[in-house]
């Protein structure tokens, strides 16, 4: 890569390290700042940014309290939304192009520049994509690498090999290729065998993948010996990070989805939310469970603006490593994938997918699973491994749990797992059936 654009990553890295407040009201000062600008100039380039303003008759310095839109407004708007001219259509077809032909090294050049352009890995509806603009790329590189590399700023004159084990790269990690800093790319759609001698051979000093796939090359027997594994694009569970902690090294998750870069791992190993760079809005779904509605401060190509996500949250105390940015104690799932069970007074019970999982956590010499709600009182369970024993277990403690929630006892119909389908992102808890009216929380 060019030196100069490895000096900006260097120097977005550099200025992260300013950024880690330990001050809540610093942080709150710094974000509002920033907030402030960063809206302004949005709401003069985006026109359906600036038309969200009207509509609410709203001005921009009250933008805490514009009504939020999802995935489904920002694809619906795109081209009115991007700040570069770009077209839905094109975007797409050159994400479906990379995708298809595993070469990650086109970008969408226009007059207005070179765009990292991507689908998200949507499991339901439309698949949204993503943009990022050259600048933008290499901030995100410097804010990984500051909060990634082990034993930073040292870190840095050691020779360190990163692996990425990842479904699409988007050309992203290749921005800070160095002398002493290499990157390797493992693409997930190869077989898992393979995949396994290489990362052996690599053995590199830094191993980011989703957790299901990490722990899938484990079991295949890849050995390596990382300083650190950060757990990405995933649901992090705990019996991962135990499997990851025992077989590779310690573990720090990341917490990105095509909306961009929203947690990132302390040296206590804690997920913090990323607030020098994203304001987090929470609604409140009850019982610690959090929807975050996140304005982006710095993204300008495809800005989002009081952008709703489908996941759910639960924030944790303070950490004590002493960072001002909030702790999050788990991702409890996505919204869209929460149970939805009638209650024995009649009701209705939302049941969020953490609590699901935890329950399965409990099973012994169960590795795998995957529970999903058919029917208004049906649960299917796939179970690895699929013994008489571990279906007894398993149905009595996921009856169990739901009884502490409320619900009223569910069908549940074991089997074993059906094999999971290369380059999708594991979801353990599911719901495919749609009910026709809503549930409370
Ligand atoms: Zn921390």
């Amino acid at each position: 890569m060019p030196d100069l654009d490895r000096l900006v990553v260097l120097a977005h890295a550099l200025r992260e390290g300013r950024l880690l407040f330990r001050e809540r009201a610093a942080l709150e000062r710094y974000a509002a700042r920033l907030a402030h600008e960063h809206l302004r100039w949005v709401a003069a380039h985006s026109p359906y940014t600036a038309s969200r303003f009207l509509q609410a008759s709203l001005p921009l310095r009250a933008w805490r309290d514009l009504p939020p839109v999802g995935k489904a407004e920002m694809t619906a708007h795109f081209d009115v939304l991007n700040t570069a001219g770009l077209r839905l259509e094109e975007v797409r077809r050159v994400a479906r192009q990379a995708e298809e032909s595993r070469d990650f090294s086109p970008e969408l050049v226009t007059p207005a520049g070179r765009f990292t352009v991507g689908l998200s890995t949507g499991t339901s509806g439309t698949r949204g994509v993503f943009v990022v603009g050259r600048a933008e790329r290499l901030a995100w590189a410097g804010v990984m690498l500051r909060r990634l590399l082990p034993g930073w700023p040292l870190g840095l004159l050691r020779p360190a090999r990163v692996a990425f084990v990842l479904r699409a790269e988007g050309g992203l990690y290749r921005s800070v290729q160095g002398r002493h800093l290499s990157f390797h790319f493992l693409d997930l759609l190869r077989p898992v065998s393979e995949l396994a001698r290489e990362l052996t051979k690599l053995d590199p000093t830094l191993l980011v993948g989703p957790p299901s796939v990490l722990r899938a090359l484990l079991e295949t027997g890849a050995r390596a010996h990382p300083e650190r594994v950060v757990s990405v694009a995933e649901v992090l569970d705990p019996d991962d990070r135990r499997a990851l902690a025992a077989g590779f090294g310690p573990v720090a998750e990341v917490y990105q989805a095509t909306e961009g870069l929203l947690g990132l791992p302390c040296a206590h190993g804690s997920l913090h939310l990323n607030e020098a760079h994203v304001h987090f809005d929470f609604e409140d779904l009850g019982g610690g469970h959090l929807r975050p509605v996140v304005t982006d401060l710095r993204r300008r190509v495809q800005p989002l603006i009081r952008h709703r996500l489908d996941d759910v949250l639960v924030l944790d105390t303070p950490c004590p490593c002493g960072l001002a940015a909030r702790r999050v104690a788990h991702i409890a799932g996505r919204q869209d994938d929460a149970l939805q069970l009638p209650t024995r007074a009649g009701g209705q019970v939302t049941v969020w997918p953490d609590f699901l999982r935890g329950a399965l956590d409990r099973v012994p010499g169960l590795r795998e699973y995957r529970a999903e709600q058919t029917g208004p009182r049906t649960l299917a369970l796939g179970l690895d491994p699929d013994g008489a024993e571990v279906r007894a277990a398993a149905a009595a403690e996921v009856s169990r749990a739901l009884a502490r929630s409320g619900a009223t006892e569910p069908e549940v119909v074991c089997g074993p797992l059906p094999p999971a389908v290369p380059g999708t992102k594991r979801r353990r808890v599911v719901r495919t059936w749609q009910d026709g009216g809503g549930g409370d929380a």
